[in-house]
């Protein structure tokens, strides 16, 4: 697993049209080496729905659902650690990576429909995955990717119900409580 601690932001989240988009970016957020998600909405259902994913598959991951954004920053920096807010208006990622990857307790806020102005002043970076429109999905996977110490995609989660076996062909798992 990764030494830098991250946690997710996730703004603006509206339950009935964001619930798909939103489970994937905690999902994402978990396989590339986050330690949980904050919410800055309610939607215990979801928060749910991901802690089941994490007991299936393993590790600890978490959500804190319904927080409050403005006071989850600043306890945050508080503590030391440092806010990466991605938007496409943003500096670059190749041109911020190597300062992000020398903080060891990062947050990352992703929105869903239009981000306060608020949460520009308060990152320590807004940083754009390329100066185009796509997925916070995407932003958050690619850069997790690019600011990691370690590959995450060879990341191990332990303690889960089930563990895949990698096959050429088919689809192996191995069923840990039996
Ligand atoms: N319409 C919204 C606005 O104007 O703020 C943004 C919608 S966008 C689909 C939702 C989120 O995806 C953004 O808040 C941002 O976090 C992320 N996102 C989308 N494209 C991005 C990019 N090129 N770089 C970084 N983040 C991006």
């Amino acid at each position: 697993m990764p030494t830098k601690k991250i946690v997710i932001l996730r703004l603006g989240h509206r339950p009935q049209r964001d619930k798909r988009i939103t489970t994937h970016v905690g999902l994402a957020a978990r396989a590339f080496g986050a330690e949980g998600m904050l919410l800055a909405s309610e939607d215990q259902k979801l928060a749910d729905n991901i802690a089941d994913v994490a007991t299936r598959w393993g590790g600890d991951f978490y959500v804190k659902n319904n927080v409050s954004w403005k006071a989850e920053i600043r306890r945050w920096k508080e503590d030391g650690g440092k806010v990466c807010h991605l938007s496409m208006y943003g500096i670059n990622l190749p041109d911020a990576v190597p300062e992000i990857r020398q903080c060891d307790k990062l947050m990352i806020v992703v929105g869903a429909e239009k981000v306060p102005f608020e949460i520009y002043e308060m990152a320590d970076w807004n940083v754009a995955v390329g100066n185009q429109p796509h997925s916070e999905v995407a932003a958050v996977a690619i850069t997790m990717d690019r600011i990691a110490e370690s590959d995450p995609l060879i990341n191990k989660f332990t303690g889960g119900e089930l563990t895949i076996v990698p096959e050429k062909c088919g689809k192996k798992v191995i069923d840990n409580r039996q």
